[in-house]
């Protein structure tokens, strides 16, 4: 018998008949055997409305307030899951942030977890209770209620599963699994069956959307298995059919490329004729980091006559904005000439715990590309990924003919 934590998100709980399929899920895994503890997002679409309600008050909405706010799509989807658990015969109630509770700091609408209670929880568990956690939200320090980021709602089913010191996380989704690319693109994607902690890590920070990052990283931390699958086949987590997140083993490292993420989410800012001497790229980077904006896959391109360079960095477009006018404030500082920006690139990045041990990895993505026609932008490589920026209009066709050439193409 397992202790397992089933985490449904927004799209599983979308309707109510999607509610009472989930319900059936969870009494299916108990007449297994198993305990299982729930969590759930938002009903689909939920948190986007309640977002909006608060930007059609205010443009800058006060953050203590999203968060009261946003939160209670939860909330709702909580009780409504309880009331269907119960529906079915089982001794199920709804817990909200607060009431664990699930404490965390102050950092409104991406706050971190600092402890979980589940005493109370625990023992109820102990009784035969289901528990049915609301994702996303949390009782801040001062007594605020909080919420996680977006997608934070799989982050809270995992903290609860190493807190409850559950067997595996089961995160019910509507896709079946992670894939070797996005199989919306590339027809050939192939589910995997199992992916390391550092890979998973490494793919949804680059990209996939299956697992909110943060998430992936408590779990590696905690070591939590996590499996993700889909809520709409006939599945059920203890029949391990999804994609097992968890620690490497041998077979993980057969082929250098595990998988393949991509981001159109990425804007390219190139600043022309920047003075080439000591100290100009700590102001840039300076006034950008300052500016809270993270900055990728940085190149310099040499100096032209000894006096200037061109620098050309990536920044999520979201901020582009912010970061055009972080840098003109600091123009006389840095002394660029011209500051270029282009929003359609896309970053394409392999990712795979091989090739830590095989040489020619790079060698054979640019060949590819080259052969493809498609030029390179920039390459930026960590010891398990290669990622390159790409004009956006060749990231299809891009995908595709890496994901053949590192036979990762279903058979
Ligand atoms: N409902 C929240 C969101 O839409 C959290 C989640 O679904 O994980 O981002
Ligand atoms: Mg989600």
């Amino acid at each position: 018998m397992a202790l397992l934590v089933a985490k449904f998100g927004g799209t599983s709980v979308g309707t109510i008949e999607r509610i009472k399929n989930a319900a059936s899920k969870v009494a299916e895994e108990g007449r297994r055997g198993h305990k299982v503890v729930v969590v759930v997002s938002a009903m689909a679409g939920a948190t986007d409305q309640l977002l909006g309600y608060c930007r059609s008050v205010t443009p800058h909405p006060n953050p203590r307030e999203i968060d009261a706010i946003a939160a209670t799509g939860e909330q709702v989807s909580a009780g409504l899951m309880a009331l269907a658990l119960e529906q079915r015969g089982l001794n199920a109630r709804s817990w909200q942030g607060w009431q664990m509770p699930l404490l965390t700091d102050n950092d409104h609408t991406k706050a971190r977890i600092l402890e979980i209670n589940t005493k109370t929880m625990k023992a109820r568990l102990e009784q035969g209770e289901v528990a049915v956690l609301a994702g996303f939200q949390g009782l801040g320090e001062d007594g605020s209620i909080t919420t996680l980021g977006r997608g934070g709602s799989d982050t809270s089913a995992v903290a609860l599963a190493a807190a409850l010191g559950a067997d595996r996380c089961d995160i019910y989704t509507d896709v079946d699994g992670v894939y070797t690319a996005d199989p919306r693109i590339v027809e050939n994607a192939t589910k995997l069956s199992k992916i390391s902690y550092e890979e998973m890590l490494e793919l949804a920070a680059l990209g996939a959307k299956v697992l909110q990052t943060r998430s992936v990283e408590m779990a590696m931390r905690y070591r939590m298995p996590i499996q993700v699958l889909s809520t709409f086949a006939n599945e059920f987590g203890s029949d391990l059919l999804g994609t097992l997140v968890t620690d490497e083993d041998e077979t993980m490292e057969n082929n250098p490329v595990t998988g393949i993420a991509h981001s159109l989410g990425e804007a390219r800012i190139t600043l022309a004729d920047v003075s080439d001497k000591p100290g100009v790229a700590a102001a840039i980077f300076g006034a950008l980091a300052q500016a809270g904006i993270n900055v990728g896959t940085i190149v310099q391109t040499g100096s032209k006559n000894g006096q200037t360079a061109d620098l050309s960095f990536t920044v999520p477009q979201s901020d582009l904005e912010r970061a055009e006018q972080a840098l003109h404030d600091e123009q006389a500082v840095v002394g660029f000439q011209h500051l270029l920006t282009d929003k359609s690139v896309a970053k394409i990045s392999l990712v795979g715990l091989g090739m830590r041990t095989r040489p020619g990895v790079a060698a054979l993505m640019f060949k590819t590309l080259a052969e493809k026609g498609v030029n390179i932008q920039s390459i930026e490589t960590s010891e398990i990924n290669i990622s390159v920026l790409v004009a956006a209009e060749y990231l299809e066709l891009a995908l595709r003919a890496l994901h053949k050439a590192f036979g990762l193409d279903k058979e």
